[in-house]
């Protein structure tokens, strides 16, 4: 969708509104560009040149990489299931992936502070207290067995 044509008459420019008197213009989105005017609207670097590839989301020219930052996914929450886009911040534990408001125990909903000690066990969060009291559980299982 990007392509660079031989400039025939003067177009103007869908960034500055100015005409394109270069001798390439750049066409994307059905619009004319200056190579300096089509460019990422978050971090500026320039799309015009060859190779890169422009996305575009609710009138907004984006670089892959902010494209992906912004509406991209993380992955699926380990306790919900659900897509986390990428712009949200997550909780991290072994290879999963949380949103912030699902990581917390999963068997008493405590919710933890930095420093906490939190434990993975069958892919499922729990605080210490829960942790401790199924290994009891299961300590007391095997004896009985
Ligand atoms: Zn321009
Ligand atoms: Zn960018
Ligand atoms: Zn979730
Ligand atoms: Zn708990």
């Amino acid at each position: 969708m990007l392509s660079v044509q031989p400039d025939t008459k003067p177009k103007g420019c869908a960034g500055c509104n100015r005409k394109i008197k270069d001798r390439y213009l750049l066409k994307a989105l059905d619009k004319y560009w200056h190579e300096d005017c089509l460019k990422c609207a978050c971090c500026d670097c320039r799309l015009g040149e060859v190779g890169s590839t422009l996305y575009t989301k609710a009138n907004l020219i984006l670089c892959r990489r902010d494209y992906l930052r912004l509406f991209g996914v993380t992955g699926n929450c380990a306790a919900c299931s659900k897509l986390i886009p990428a712009f949200e911040m997550v909780m991290r534990a072994k290879e999963n992936v949380y949103h912030l408001d699902c990581f917390a125990c999963q068997l008493c909903n405590q919710r933890f502070c930095v420093g906490d000690k939190f434990f993975l066990k069958n892919n499922m969060i729990l605080c210490q207290t829960d942790y401790e009291e199924g290994l009891l559980k299961e300590g007391y299982s095997t004896q009985v067995r």
